[in-house]
């Protein structure tokens, strides 16, 4: 049996006819940058993720990008972030002159540790970006209560968690703003790049929204200089259509997560472990393991999708080697990017996949 890590092809044929629909009305319009789509798609956001404003962009690196730009940051600065996350987190900051500096993970989350927080804040730190890893928000209360001792912005990089809960609050919706990608793999995923930012913060928004064309208002009139990045008007017609299928496909992810739970209980198969306050969307089903290479090598022989997220820790980057992290700083980000292997979690698998994957993990170790 093959079973892929994602299977794209399965959810397109549930949404084919509507996709179809959506982009042909796009194409007869001719309208591709900005428009009745991108503002319909934003509002759309805004309310599922329970904030005033959403502002289309091209990615989720350029929404985490033009973020960092609407608070100012730049050389000179500091930004705290997790060591390990999705390599934008930090190339954003550094992409702006400004310094990220990293703070370990707990382990039972793959989140930034709160408790290590401080330690790291100095005069110059500016912002800090949680990542809600794999689906499940960091200790927002926490962080917020850190950052405001210190006037800190906070930004959420909920790429990978969008629909996701904190204590009954929408990701992206706690810090001053979020970042969404919907990179195909995520769980609102376009057909090419886009994201979004997130804020209740009417002036933020207003910056943001004139940095991702160029910085110019009204156009073709700059007092600052922005980029440009849009969200495109056929991504944000699909995102409409899919975005209306989110929560059922999150449950489908987090009914496949308990499946493996319940598989995988009390066995030295490491289960991810969501706060009971959280509400995980499982963009990613993550084991901690031992033997781990030798365990994805067998799945994979069997046909069994899987992936590391992620083999190299951001801090042991070559380009981040300026920085002058020790290798070994991260003692917690290090293990896990040892240990952790994605396994499949996407919601149109089938109960004879999900028993093919978790007999064939159960074997290994058996
Ligand atoms: C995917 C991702 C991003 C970047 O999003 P893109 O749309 O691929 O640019 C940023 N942060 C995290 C944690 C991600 O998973």
């Amino acid at each position: 049996m093959n079973v892929p890590l994602l299977d794209l092809k399965a959810q397109y044929r549930t949404i084919e006819v509507k996709i179809e629909n959506a982009i042909r009305e796009v194409l007869r319009s001719q309208h591709f940058i900005m428009g009745p789509n991108v503002t319909r798609f934003e509002a759309e956001i805004a309310e599922y993720s329970e904030v005033k404003h959403a502002i289309g962009v091209a990615s989720g690196s350029d929404a985490l990008l033009v973020a960092l730009m609407a608070i100012g940051v730049g050389p000179g600065d500091e930004v705290i972030v997790p060591p390990y996350t999705f390599f934008a987190t930090a190339g954003s900051v550094a992409r702006l002159g400004a310094r990220p500096v990293f703070v370990d993970i707990l382990e039972k989350t793959y989140n930034i540790d709160p408790a290590l927080i401080e330690a790291a804040v100095t005069e110059k730190t500016k912002a800090l970006i949680p990542v809600h890893l794999f689906g499940q928000c960091a200790d927002m209360d926490a962080i917020m209560k850190i950052a405001s001792k210190h006037d800190l912005y906070v930004i959420e990089d909920a790429a990978q968690s969008i629909g996701s809960r904190y204590k009954g609050r929408a990701a992206g919706s706690i810090g001053q703003m979020g970042c969404m990608s919907f990179f195909p793999s995520k769980n609102l995923g376009g057909f090419g790049d886009g994201g979004m930012i997130t804020t209740d913060d009417n002036e933020l928004a207003e910056k943001a929204r004139v940095l991702r064309v160029h910085g110019a208002k009204p156009k073709y009139f700059n007092q600052v200089i922005g980029v440009n990045s849009r969200l495109d008007a056929l991504q944000a017609a699909i995102l409409s259509v899919k975005l209306a299928r989110l929560d059922e496909w999150s449950m489908a992810r987090r009914r496949n997560a308990a499946f493996y739970d319940k598989e995988f209980k009390g066995t030295s198969i490491g289960i991810p472990f969501v706060e009971s306050y959280n509400e995980s969307i499982f963009n990613q089903y993550v084991i901690n393991v031992d033997q781990r290479d030798e365990l994805m090598a067998y799945l994979k022989e069997k046909g069994i999708g899987c992936e590391v997220y992620y083999p190299l820790s951001i801090h042991r980057q070559e380009c981040f080697r300026y920085l002058e992290y020790e290798e070994e700083a991260f003692p917690v980000t290090n293990r896990c990017a040892e240990r952790s292997l994605a396994i499949p979690v996407y919601p149109e698998l089938t109960d004879h996949q999900l028993r093919f994957v978790s007999r064939a993990i159960l074997d290994f170790y058996a």
